[in-house]
């Protein structure tokens, strides 16, 4: 049960504390946030409402904590992560049990989520002692109008306090994602979870606190984004935000100072079908990429582009598996659970509801109860539905038919977002050429979008983000280039 056993002392009465200095702490403002169970809508926890004098104690003491960890060796900031890492996995259950609760994940999903956020941070150790175990040397000579009289030496240094702030669909994996690279770089961290996931990310925390980490380093402040969020986001103590989420991110980078961010912003991830595509594996793709998670995965495919000829198979080939999808609570795994709120539900049920006043063509009832939506393929989908390009972060996905590859790839460069993509032909060399025309940060060929593995580069163009994150490119952002440069008196070649 969550707040029990190693995890007793992060919950005081009901509310859970937020964490900080080391410690777990209630906050000053006697105020707490609920957080809402999307199966049952009723409040399943609650978390301290962190007040601004208590996020300004944090910055301090997570500047004075950066400090000492920056001379901190790096295989024994390795070594805490990785024993941070095994705590988190030894602890799957209960943390999985927390994301079924706050955010409706399927159980086995959520148990999945914990294991990969452990072998996420393990990476990170082991990727961060060799990527910053070296630097570079440069000679002046290579420059025309030098000769050899400089030596510069340059290796990554910390930037210092992190801000990071993950979304509800994968509140742990996404924290990590973040706090792994800070940590490994040097840096000190400041977590905001989001509301809906902040107790599964409360425990994840208490795992990097059993682990032994230096007091202050790491810090976790809970509390709604819409209050807190811009103190924590445009406070001076900050010097790198990591975010991911939907449009508050933009806003965030236009409030944000000089300061470095990497941010992974929605989607609309399209699925290009050509006539040569082996259709059994589109459409198991389709519900895989579509559907699961209930489609609220930024990666989600949530726009099918398939050529004329053969839309009429492929629609009845993802009809017939989506038939087989199972609806209902997370505990029983369920394929399609509840969306993560009612203000969600609602927003979705706009977007279908727009979709059948313009006429697109319903190959399933609609269907809901509460937070729960039916998985909805509605098909001859038109430019003009809001649905065609808006995200519905939801278990409908609209299909459009086209008459020619430049109409698809039009239609995936016309999106305000270019998260990722797909394309589903036998010809490699198509495949290729599509890849290349399509606008988007990756492009998956045969296969649905996806975030993972964890160390491959992830990151959208225009509206989709800033930055790239994976394992290597996060440690990367996390650091600053140092150089110091050696002049010589004289000219010196090496064996000259
Ligand atoms: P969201 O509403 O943007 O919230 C994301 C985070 O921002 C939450 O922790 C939220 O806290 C916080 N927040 C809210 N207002 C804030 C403010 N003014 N300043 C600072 N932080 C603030 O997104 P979401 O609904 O959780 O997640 C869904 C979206 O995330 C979708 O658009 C999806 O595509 C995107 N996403 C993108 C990626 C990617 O890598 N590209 C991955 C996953 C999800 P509260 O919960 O307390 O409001």
């Amino acid at each position: 049960m969550a707040g029990s056993g190693v995890f007793a002392e992060i919950i005081d009465g009901d509310v859970f504390n937020y964490y900080a200095d080391g410690e777990w702490k209630k906050s000053s403002s006697g105020k707490s946030v609920s957080i809402i169970n999307p199966t049952t809508r009723k409040v399943q926890y609650k978390v301290q409402a962190c007040t601004q004098e208590e996020v300004n104690k944090v910055m301090e003491m997570a500047k004075v904590a950066q400090k000492a960890w920056a001379k901190t060796p790096l295989w024994k900031r390795a070594e805490l992560l990785h024993k941070a890492a095994a705590i988190l996995k030894e602890h799957k259950a209960p943390i999985g049990e927390c994301l079924v609760k706050e955010i409706a994940k399927p159980a086995k999903d959520s148990v999945t989520e914990v294991v990969r956020s452990g072998d996420l941070v393990s990476y990170c150790a082991e990727e961060g002692v060799r990527l910053l175990g070296q630097g570079s040397f440069l000679v002046s000579d290579s420059f025309p109008g030098n000769e050899r009289t400089k030596y510069c030496l340059t290796s990554k240094v910390p930037l210092g306090v992190v801000l990071a702030i993950p979304p509800f669909n994968y509140p742990v994996n996404l924290a990590v994602s973040k706090i792994g690279p800070a940590l490994i770089a040097g840096n000190s961290l400041v977590l905001k979870p989001p509301t809906q996931g902040a107790v599964a990310c409360l425990h994840m925390v208490h795992c990097f606190h059993l682990a032994g980490f230096p007091k202050g380093l790491i810090n976790c402040i809970t509390g709604k984004g819409s209050e807190i969020g811009d103190f924590l986001t445009m406070h001076p103590g900050v010097n790198c935000i990591s975010f991911t989420g939907g449009d508050t991110g933009i806003a965030i980078s236009k409030k944000a100072g000089m300061i470095p961010l990497q941010m992974e912003l929605g989607g609309k991830d399209a699925c290009i079908v050509l006539e040569d595509a082996d259709l059994d594996l589109v459409a198991s793709n389709i519900i895989k990429g579509g559907f699961s998670y209930s489609g609220q995965r930024c990666t989600a495919v949530k726009v099918v582009l398939v050529m004329e000829s053969v839309a009429d198979t492929l629609v009845e080939k993802v009809k017939a598996k989506v038939a087989k999808l199972t609806v209902g609570p997370p505990e029983d795994n369920c394929d399609i659970t509840p969306v993560v709120s009612e203000s969600s539900a609602n927003f979705i049920e706009g977007l279908v509801n727009d979709a059948k006043q313009k006429g697109a063509t319903f190959c399933q009832e609609y269907k809901r109860d509460g937070n729960l939506i039916w998985p909805l393929l509605l098909d001859n989908v038109r430019p003009d539905m809001r649905i065609a390009w808006e995200e519905p972060f939801g278990p409908v996905l609209p299909v459009i038919r086209i008459g020619s590859i430049e109409e698809g790839i039009h239609h995936c460069n016309a999106s305000n977002f270019g998260l990722q993509g797909c394309v589903f032909t036998k010809d490699i060399n198509k495949a290729m050429l599509i890849s290349d025309a399509m606008e988007t940060g990756t492009v998956q060929i045969n296969s649905a979008p996806a975030r993972g593995p964890d160390h491959f580069p992830f990151q959208g163009l225009k509206d989709s983000g800033i930055g790239s994150q994976g394992i290597t490119n996060s440690i990367n952002m996390m650091t600053k280039v140092k150089s110091t440069v050696i002049n010589l008196p004289t000219p010196s070649y090496t064996m000259g």
